[in-house]
């Protein structure tokens, strides 16, 4: 008798008896799956959907709910707000952002679909307001539709592809948008009468000549048979929570403390190595400290432990917090004067740590060598008096002359200030969600997105917010008609 295994199927000419027989079967009811589910039961699919937690949610429910679109001319809120936004440019952005780890096969599809996955989320009961927030936001504090919520504005991605906001959020007032989003997903898939089965962990796959055909779940302290005739879709979430996992493919997390997510413990990226998929991009993952909040400290300059700048700072706060990350001595800071310095929020746990009424003082202060941090100051403030900034082309408004002292340093420490992260990198996957074996073939009916796989946010650096949502709704809905399709 075989075992069941997350890391090999189990074979279906075991199966003593099927426990519960579906077209579809969907591990995993977060955004992902519900997308999933729909899709295929809309395609005229029997449709199950195994969770393992006692209701929907997972890293989406817990999530802002802002989904990254453009394209096509703009949705009816950019061009609202008079943003234009060609397909060419979405796509290009879409591209630059996925950097060295870019599929760009699925930043095409995703790219020339947008407007349609769009109209397709208003239409399951998803509402948006329709308006345009001005500002830098992390989400809309209010019930607003459009924030900029990307690098778009700022170098290099100004000059590759023409910028406009794409963060779509749905309208909930202030944070959190991801609950109500999963709400009505899920009403929208057990309408369309997808069986949802709580607390049932899928334990293994079932595998018949070559062919995922079904899953084993525990559910009461038992294995359950799951026979799927059309497909399985994994659609798990990331492995954030899995430090064991982190230690093997993403040991750069552990510079930083604050994992955030469900339990993503990457159960289905284990499950579709063991079918014979591949795990790509691994060591990548999204992280962010809240150093724009309050709003003037965005206008900030941020240093390294020797006093030098790393990044032009009008770029997208993750963007920023990613390369901070890779600087030397654990901490970096964050440099503001007189009339850019607000308390900083409590939960963020960034720290004063030096102060003084010139430049000079602050770099004492920080006990770093004469002429380190006061040279970089003077050479930024020389340049932002005269509108440029050579070295990291960093652009105005948000590049203004920090001189009005006096002048203060807060801390961005690695291990005490609030770097919140979770994992990027997961099982390779077509554009059209089918799972691929390592010489590129779709493993016949397995189907993944979301993060257990690696989509549109594959890079670190390159992260927008919603970029995550936007791939596990759209990719969702690929594997469910993948699935479906049989
Ligand atoms: C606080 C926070 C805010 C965020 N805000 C945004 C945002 O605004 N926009 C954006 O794009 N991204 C955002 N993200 C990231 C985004 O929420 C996640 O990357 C995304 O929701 C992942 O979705 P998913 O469907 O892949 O996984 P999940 O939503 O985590 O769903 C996976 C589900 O699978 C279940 N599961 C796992 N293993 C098994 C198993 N073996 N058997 C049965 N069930 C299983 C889990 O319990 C879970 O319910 C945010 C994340 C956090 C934590």
């Amino acid at each position: 008798m075989a075992e069941i295994s997350l890391h090999k199927p189990f074979p279906a000419a075991e199966v003593a008896g099927w426990d519960f027989e579906t077209d579809v079967a969907i591990i995993g009811f977060g955004a992902t799956g519900a997308c999933a589910a729909i899709e295929a039961a809309d395609a005229g699919a029997k449709v199950m959907l195994f969770e393992r937690n006692s209701g929907s949610g997972g890293a989406s429910g817990l999530s802002g709910g802002e989904i990254y679109i453009g394209g096509g001319g703009g949705t009816d809120a950019q061009r609202a707000a008079g943003f234009e936004d060609s397909t060419e440019d979405f796509i290009a952005y879409l591209k630059a952002a996925g950097g060295p780890c870019v599929d760009e096969a699925k930043c095409e599809h995703y790219g020339r679909e947008a407007l349609n996955h769009f109209a397709w989320l208003k239409a399951q009961g998803v509402p948006y307001r329709g308006n345009y927030l001005p500002g830098k936001h992390i989400e809309p504090t209010d019930d607003s539709t459009l924030i900029w919520s990307g690098s778009e504005a700022a170098a290099p991605f100004c000059d590759i592809a023409k910028p406009a906001p794409r963060g779509h959020t749905i309208q909930h007032m202030g944070w959190g948008g991801g609950r109500p989003l999963v709400d009505t997903l899920e009403a929208t898939a057990r309408a369309k009468g997808v069986e949802v089965v709580v607390d049932a962990r899928a334990m293994g796959l079932i595998e018949d000549q070559g062919r995922i055909v079904g899953l084993v779940v525990r559910i009461d302290n038992q294995n359950r048979f799951v026979r799927a005739r059309k497909g399985v879709v994994l659609a798990t979430g990331g492995f954030v929570m899995n430090e064991e996992m982190r230690r093997k493919y993403c040991p750069e997390t552990f510079k930083i403390t604050t994992p955030i997510g469900d339990k993503d413990d990457g159960m289905g990226i284990m499950l579709g190595l063991g079918a014979g998929g591949e795990a790509i991009h691994m060591e990548q993952f999204f992280t962010t400290c809240p150093w724009t909040m309050p709003e003037p400290h965005a206008y900030g300059v941020f240093v390294n432990v020797m006093g030098q700048r790393f990044i032009n700072e009008d770029c997208y706060h993750g963007r920023v917090s990613r390369c901070a990350v890779d600087q030397p001595g654990g901490k970096v800071y964050l440099l503001l004067d007189n009339a850019h310095f607000i308390q900083p929020m409590d939960f963020a746990q960034m720290t004063i740590a030096g102060t003084g009424d010139s430049w000079e003082e602050v770099e004492a202060e920080l006990e770093m060598p004469k002429g380190t941090l006061s040279a970089t100051m003077a050479l930024y403030n020389a340049h932002a008096h005269e509108g440029r900034d050579p070295l990291f082309d960093k652009k105005p408004p948000i590049l203004t002359p920090l001189d009005q002292g006096p002048f203060i340093a807060l801390e961005l420490n690695f291990q005490t200030s609030y770097f919140s992260f979770f994992t990027l990198g997961g099982l390779k996957t077509s554009a059209h969600a089918e799972v691929l074996d390592r010489t590129g073939v779709p493993i016949a009916g397995l189907f993944a997105a979301g993060r257990c796989t690696s989509g549109l946010p594959a890079w670190g650096h390159g992260y927008s917010s919603g970029m995550s949502l936007a791939d596990c709704t759209f990719f969702g809905r690929q594997a469910g008609i993948g699935a479906a399709r049989g």
